[in-house]
């Protein structure tokens, strides 16, 4: 039986029921988790489920719609061969198919009823989705500003949307108020979210011939994608199966940079900043959960935070389009990032570099249609 732990009070529970949350009110994490060897891999399974040894469930997973194994295809980007992470092609469209799929299968295994969650829109539709999947009754709550793509999504998966006025904080607020009423499954609180997005670090070894790349690039605002490297990956170690970890370098928009502004410091935990508006509304994250485990992952890893600008998104996304790489402007930042750290030759052309493209572009198409001039 895998546990929750909580790393600011140091409690124990066993993760046989669901929880959200420790007692004193802080994220849980699951203790580190066995990993696997190349050996364990399920080969037939074209899906995250290959790597099922490493997950810390305790039944074979009841609700799949075939996530995971996603295509890593290679362009070249500023004259250099860049490998880009196609997980905008999960079945809604966004890299968190890979949490909701392990989180879902997991509440379904400790039994929940009637779920809900806050989102600005792709964590909504992915959550919407499996529990559609999974014939549980699910509630969204979303900013009155989410796109409308993410929106629609989210209602012909049949949840319930409460559109929320206001701040995202004020999203959160209606899904905290609603917990009396069903399960908050929230993937920034969940821990099993993140056990779902390990598996990026298992596919992305294997799909390079089990071994490690030099940098992975990832759009970020919560930062589930950056734990679930940094978790994967050490498993990965101390399995045998690997010796060291790739850069990791989360991607903020500069406009709503919460990591960015603490790593500038130099600090260890969140510090205020002044957020403005920004395109890339998926990462566009006032108070990561998590901060201080993200920041620590970046640094153990070698990488760091890039912030892009406004005007830098527009022409990443562009460009990403004539390689036939369709993302939303949020995806689009890590092009962007590229072209910088390419520049500053922090990334040397013969490295092997990842760049994750997170969501599909069908999913904000009235945002291109402006970056493209189209009226
Ligand atoms: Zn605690």
């Amino acid at each position: 039986m895998a546990r929750f732990l909580c790393p600011a009070c140091g409690t124990a529970y066993p993760a046989d029921r669901p929880l959200w949350h420790c007692d004193c009110g802080g994220p849980l994490d699951l203790e580190p988790g066995q990993g696997l060897r190349r050996s364990d891999i399920d080969a037939d399974d074209a899906s995250l489920w290959r790597y099922r040894a490493a997950l810390a469930l305790k039944e074979s997973p009841r609700v799949s719609l075939g996530e995971g194994w996603t295509p890593l295809v290679t362009r070249h980007w500023d004259g250099a061969p860049v490998r880009f992470k196609l997980e905008s092609q999960m079945p809604t469209g966004s890299f968190k198919d890979r949490g909701t799929a392990v989180m879902l299968n997991h509440l379904l295994q400790v039994g929940v009823g009637p779920i809900h969650e806050d989102s600005s829109g792709n964590a909504g539709s992915s959550i919407a989705t499996y529990a559609a999947a999974a014939g549980l009754r699910c509630r969204i709550y979303v900013p009155a500003s989410a796109p409308r793509g993410k929106v629609v999504q989210i209602a012909a998966a049949g949840a319930e949307v409460r559109a929320i006025p206001g701040t995202r904080e004020a999203v959160t607020e209606a899904a905290l108020a609603a917990i009396g009423e069903s399960f908050y499954a929230s993937h920034n609180w969940h821990p099993y979210f993140i056990e779902g997005t390990k598996t990026l670090a298992y596919e992305l070894w294997e799909q390079l011939g089990f071994a490690v790349p030099d940098n992975i690039l990832v759009p970020t605002g919560y930062g589930s994608n950056i734990l679930g490297l940094d978790r994967g990956f050490d498993e990965l170690i101390r399995q045998g199966e690997i010796s060291r970890r790739p850069r990791l370098f989360a991607v903020q928009a500069e406009n709503c940079s919460a990591l960015a502004a603490a790593w500038a410091v130099g600090a260890a935990d969140y510090v205020p900043f002044t957020p403005t508006a920004t395109i890339a509304d998926g990462i566009a994250t006032v108070k990561p959960v998590r901060t201080a485990e993200v920041l620590a992952a970046l640094r153990r890893s070698g990488g760091g935070v890039v912030t892009v600008s406004e005007a830098e998104i527009g022409p990443a996304l562009k460009t990403l389009g004539r390689l036939g790489l369709f993302v939303e402007p949020t995806a689009a930042t890590a092009g962007a990032a590229l072209s910088r750290l390419l520049r500053d030759r922090t990334i040397r052309p013969d490295e092997t570099t990842i760049v994750v493209l997170t969501g599909h572009g069908l999913k904000a198409t009235d945002k291109i249609a402006e970056l493209l001039d189209l009226h």
